[in-house]
């Protein structure tokens, strides 16, 4: 990953007296602690925000450590589903939704170096940003509930979901839906990132998108 040391700092810009560089970013951890890591440390954060669009509603979690964005997923296979199969396509999703999303845009400011925005997502099997059951498919899929037949661009649409991004195709239920029809990986899973949809990513970090 890619960070911005002034962007960083800027985290303290509205700190006074004193700012001791051991103190602040040296001291209180074990070893010999590289600088990377302690920015890292300073940079990360975890965010957690509702959405709610038209009559659908969930919440967008997962960690951002200046332009990275990682997300613990937890894929939890209906019975009958092969440990052979949940490996096929555990390197199919992750593949597909890591190439579609990142390295697309970066975030910067005048001054600061330009960090590609890139995202991993991380299997695990617990303390999950989300919790997705997958199903024997084909069936229909949302954020929460995969299914056996779903591509690597179906996955990439439902991890959209997981930072926080609504659905950008008509929906005869939602008639005041707005975008639609985008063409976006939002709308029909295409391999199209618009640059806003990295807009709230640069805001969380008080930059801008690149
Ligand atoms: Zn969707």
């Amino acid at each position: 990953m890619s960070m911005s040391v002034r962007g960083v700092a800027r985290h303290f810009l509205s700190q006074t007296g004193p700012l001791s560089v051991y103190a602040t970013f040296l001291s209180g951890v074990g070893g010999n602690p590289t600088l990377r890591a302690r920015i890292e440390s300073i940079a990360r954060q975890e965010i957690t925000f509702d959405v709610s669009e038209c009559t659908y509603s969930w919440t967008a979690r997962y960690e951002q450590i200046w332009s990275h964005v990682r997300v613990r997923v937890q894929l939890d296979p209906d019975t009958g589903i092969s440990a052979a199969t949940m490996a096929t396509l555990r390197t199919t999703w992750e593949n597909a939704i890591e190439n579609r999303w990142s390295n697309r845009w970066s975030i910067g400011r005048p001054g600061e170096v330009a960090c590609p925005i890139t995202f991993d997502v991380q299997w695990i099997t617990n303390n999950a940003h989300h919790l997705v059951r997958v199903q024997a498919g084909p069936a229909r899929s949302n954020m929460t509930l995969w299914d056996t037949s779903d591509t690597g661009a179906v996955a990439a649409h439902e991890f959209g979901h997981m930072h926080g991004n609504p659905d950008e195709y008509t929906d005869a239920n939602c008639s005041m839906r707005t975008p639609v029809n985008t063409g976006t990986v939002m709308d029909n899973n295409s391999n199209n990132i618009p640059q806003r949809l990295m807009q709230r990513l640069a805001t969380n970090v008080g930059s801008n998108v690149l």
